[in-house]
């Protein structure tokens, strides 16, 4: 499937060989301090791929710069060009090919994950200076061993780069408390689409601050971000919660994030739906934490149906804290709740190996051939008044039998984010994270595939026939008038912003949200 949706240079063509020379001269003459691959060394790493492996568009040229210098040197050569765009890449995990350049110039941040790691002191607050292309798996690692201190807002999954979730959101189980992880950012260096480099803040620049912060790399690339911190606990309770009933489910889930002290609720909630079998990726086999828990449905109510619901919770503490305290704290907390009582597992691990946690998966699906093969995932804001139907009809119907992976749904609040980044979220105080996370079995021939990618567009056009209240996360749109429709009454300012810090449409053309503007007359 990769590439079949992508269109390809012909290595023999006349003109993309001049373009390729043209190119490698004009790279030769930049003067960077990092490195180029240009024509077939470029396409010979990943630079054409994604994780979503459906797409495939061909670099001239690949940029492993040394810093934002070099950033900003590549962007202002590429403003001398009639056509050239500029790409970068995070650590390439979109799904539809937001961080390629299709015969444009990528530039892979990972080569400048080192220049910036540094904690810093504002105002009594505590702050990590990291690199725009660092791994938030490196920014864990490193921040709890050397200075006991951790970012509060993650994602489940840590091989992403910081400038790669900034440009998006930044969502996770600790969303509802602090926020996305755009909610937790003090200031950023950006290069601009004009090739300046830019320091901006609440305070400063603030314009370009909101605009980036979930700009899907529109206004400029992020080259450092100041993420804020707070200590990291030893260790987490990680508990797994099962419901037979969507409403009960939904009103444990929403009291839990609603709850304003925090010592009153858990410090990460999340829930996905599973299959009501015992099939071992879909089914009641996907819940127990441990390899010696046992999901026995013989505790399930005879009213459950196809599908079934799990909240997941945590909470941290640590070593210090005696067993008995934390046991009574969430033994405490989960008596105000109406999960299927013999149906909670639980298990305790270290802060750090929680965050981690999806590292296993990747393992498993590496070994089985899963994490290479294509992956069309579906990610969505749903809001709270048209999830009971979405539940019915899409959870219920369509995907009754599983998707071949987790299917997230989780609440979030719309007063923890800022609404004057570019992120687009539903209306609704109370809003869901939706993500149906297919692996398909590897090999899976390319009509098997947009069977599940018609299957995902079936699923948002009938929110769209319904008039509901829900935003696509990790947008994919071809067309202006979707992208009108997505950013609402937004799109404007959106667009003026793109006109002011990137005018000439150089930066992140994967996204398709503006095409290039020549230079050419
Ligand atoms: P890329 O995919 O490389 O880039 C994404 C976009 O950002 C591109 O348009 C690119 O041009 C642009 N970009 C990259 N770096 C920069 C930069 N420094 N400055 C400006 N623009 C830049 N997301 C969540 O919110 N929560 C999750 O729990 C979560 N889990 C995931 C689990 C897996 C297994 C995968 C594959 C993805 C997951 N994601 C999650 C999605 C992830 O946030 C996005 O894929 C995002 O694009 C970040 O990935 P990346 O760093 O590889 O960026």
């Amino acid at each position: 499937m990769i590439a079949c949706l992508g269109r390809f240079v012909p290595e023999n063509d006349a003109e993309s060989r001049a373009e390729n020379d043209d190119v490698s001269t004009i790279c030769k003459s930049l003067g960077l301090k990092g490195s180029i691959d240009f024509g077939v060394g470029a396409t010979n790493g990943s630079a054409d791929k994604d994780f979503g492996g459906m797409y495939s568009y061909k670099p001239l040229a690949v940029i492993r710069p040394s810093g934002a210098d070099d950033v900003a040197v590549v962007i202002k050569a590429a403003h001398l060009q009639s056509n050239l765009t500029v790409a970068a890449r995070g650590n390439g995990h979109s799904i539809n090919g937001q961080a390629m350049a299709d015969r444009g110039l990528v530039i892979d941040m990972g080569s400048t994950g080192d220049s910036h790691f540094e904690i810093v002191k504002v105002k009594g607050s505590t702050y990590l200076d990291v690199s725009g292309g660092a791994l938030w798996e490196d920014v864990l690692k490193r921040c709890v061993e050397d200075f006991g201190l951790a970012p509060r807002s993650w994602t489940d999954y840590l091989r992403l780069t910081v400038g790669g979730t900034l440009s998006n959101a930044g969502v996770s189980g600790q969303a509802f408390r602090y926020g996305p992880q755009i909610s937790n950012v003090a200031q950023l260096d950006v290069v601009t689409g004009n090739g300046d480099m830019v320091t901006c803040s609440e305070s400063r620049q603030p314009e370009l601050f909101f605009n980036v912060l979930g700009g899907l790399g529109q206004f400029g690339i992020i080259t450092r971000a100041r993420v804020l911190l707070q200590s990291a606990p030893d260790k987490v309770r990680w508990i797994r919660l099962v419901y037979a009933e969507f409403d009960e489910f939904t009103r444990d889930a929403e009291l839990l994030v609603s709850l304003k002290e925090e010592r009153e609720s858990f410090d990460y909630v999340e829930g996905f739906v599973f299959v009501n079998s015992d099939d071992t990726v879909n089914g009641w086999p996907s819940v127990p934490l441990d390899p010696a828990q046992v999901f026995d449905p013989a505790h399930l109510p005879q009213t459950a149906g196809s599908v079934l619901y799990c909240l997941e919770v945590a909470l941290h503490y640590n070593n210090s804290d005696p067993r008995s305290a934390v046991d009574a704290v969430v033994d405490r907390l989960l008596e105000r709740l109406g999960f299927v009582s013999k149906l909670n597992f639980q298990v305790d691990v270290s802060y750090v190996d929680f965050l981690l946690r999806v590292k296993q998966v990747e393992e498993h699906a590496r070994a089985n051939g899963m994490w290479d093969s294509p992956h069309p995932w579906l990610n969505m804001f749903v809001s709270k008044s048209n999830l009971a139907e979405f539940n019915r009809v899409v959870f219920n119907e369509i995907l009754k039998d599983g998707i071949n992976g987790p299917m997230l749904v989780y609440p979030l609040l719309r007063s923890k984010w800022d609404d004057r980044t570019s992120v687009m979220i539903p209306e609704e105080e109370i809003f869901y994270l939706v993500a149906l996370l297919r692996f398909p079995p590897p090999h899976e021939d390319g009509a098997s595939i947009k069977k599940l990618v018609d299957q995902n567009r079936g699923i948002v056009q009938y929110c769209k026939d319904r008039g509901f209240d829900f935003k696509l996360f990790f947008p994919h749109y071809k067309s202006e008038e979707e992208w009108k429709c997505h950013f609402g009454d937004r799109w404007t300012r959106f667009r003026d912003s793109k006109k002011a810090f990137d005018p000439k449409h150089i930066l992140a053309p994967g996204q398709k949200i503006f095409s290039r503007i020549s230079n050419e007359p």
